[in-house]
């Protein structure tokens, strides 16, 4: 097959993969549902703030990594505002009545409220979920259409971890919302700087060690399950005038961050902005930027690309850090 053909496969792979990924009911109120919401994880507004043309870019849209056999990437697209990070397994009645309240510039205006925390939470959650189906039910479609038994080995045991856990956080959420009450929470970091990123987040990230290096989570021990515990959520939202509201959060249950929290209280602001840089660029790609970014993130893609979650390495993570800190590449000054 050359390029062409390769691409058309894999659209019609994507497509029928699709089909499964949606499901029937939506993930939050579980009723049956035909027609899902087109929803954003980063809020649409938040995006639009930052969007040149109505571009933005994400990791794994610039950068060709994804398939390490044929050097193709299979999630390359248009990446538009109304198509970035989204997630379609929830009904429009559910994203308009719980999450609205929350997806506008005036919620950022003020420190975030236990009700702010808890449906930006839930709304990472659902996307994790929701990309881990997705991402699967592509391996095995394809697997199945082209007998590559192999490739659904992708499919590992930390991910069945991960989907075990955003899971059962998720119901957590669920329940604590349906009566009325907030899951708890222990904040890093909550405050305005008064300049508009060119980039945008809101990311869970699982640490194996805290910022400094210390190991604080087994996320690959598979007799260690219950030692797992979730993520810190990271949230930069680019504001209309010129300022950008920050915010980073864990589980009060999850303990094992207050060492992250520790250290982060011991850094100047400007460290500190380098550190979120620095674990959004090593942990995870759900982040987008515009052309700003864009250069100087494909300078990082080794950084970017590097899965460090399943490396129990700690000194490639600071390998990292320092190389990350040596180039000045931060992305709150690009
Ligand atoms: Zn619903």
């Amino acid at each position: 097959m050359n390029e062409i053909e390769i691409n058309k496969e894999i659209s019609r792979i994507k497509k029928e993969a699709n089909k499964y990924t949606k499901g029937t009911n939506c993930a939050l109120c579980g009723k049956a549902c035909t027609s899902f919401c087109n929803s954003h994880t980063i809020p649409r507004f938040v995006i639009k703030n930052i969007a040149q043309n109505g571009k933005v870019y994400n990791p794994s849209m610039t950068m060709d990594t994804f398939d390490l056999k044929t050097k193709l990437n299979v999630f390359k697209s248009n990446p538009g505002v109304e198509e970035t990070l989204t997630l379609d397994s929830i009904c429009r009645e559910c994203d308009n009545m719980v999450f609205s309240c929350v997806e506008n510039e005036e919620v950022l205006e003020n420190e975030f409220n236990a009700k702010v925390l808890n449906l930006y939470a839930l709304k990472i959650l659902l996307h994790t979920q929701y990309t881990k189906i997705r991402d699967t039910n592509f391996i095995n479609v394809g697997a199945e259409k082209h007998q590559m038994s192999d490739i659904a080995n992708l499919i590992s045991m930390p991910w069945v971890f991960d989907m075990i856990e955003s899971t059962r956080e998720i119901e957590d959420y669920k329940f604590a919302m349906k009566n009325n009450t907030y899951i708890k929470h222990k904040i890093i970091i909550d405050k305005i700087i008064n300049k508009k990123t060119n980039f945008c987040c809101t990311a869970e990230l699982a640490l194996p060690f805290s910022y400094n290096g210390k190991r604080i989570n087994n996320l690959c021990g598979i007799d260690n399950y219950a030692k797992r515990f979730g993520g810190i959520y990271t949230l930069v939202l680019p504001m209309r005038n010129n300022r950008t509201r920050i915010v980073m959060y864990y589980r009060r249950k999850y303990s094992n961050y207050d060492t992250v929290k520790e250290e982060f209280s011991n850094m100047e602001l400007d460290e500190q902005l380098q550190a979120i840089s620095n674990l959004l660029l090593i942990y995870t790609e759900e982040f987008v930027y515009n052309d700003n970014v864009l250069q100087s993130i494909k300078f990082a893609k080794d950084i970017i690309m590097d899965d460090i979650v399943n490396d129990p390495n700690v000194n490639n993570y600071l390998r990292k850090v320092e190389w990350l800190n040596n180039r000045q590449i931060n992305m709150f000054n690009l």
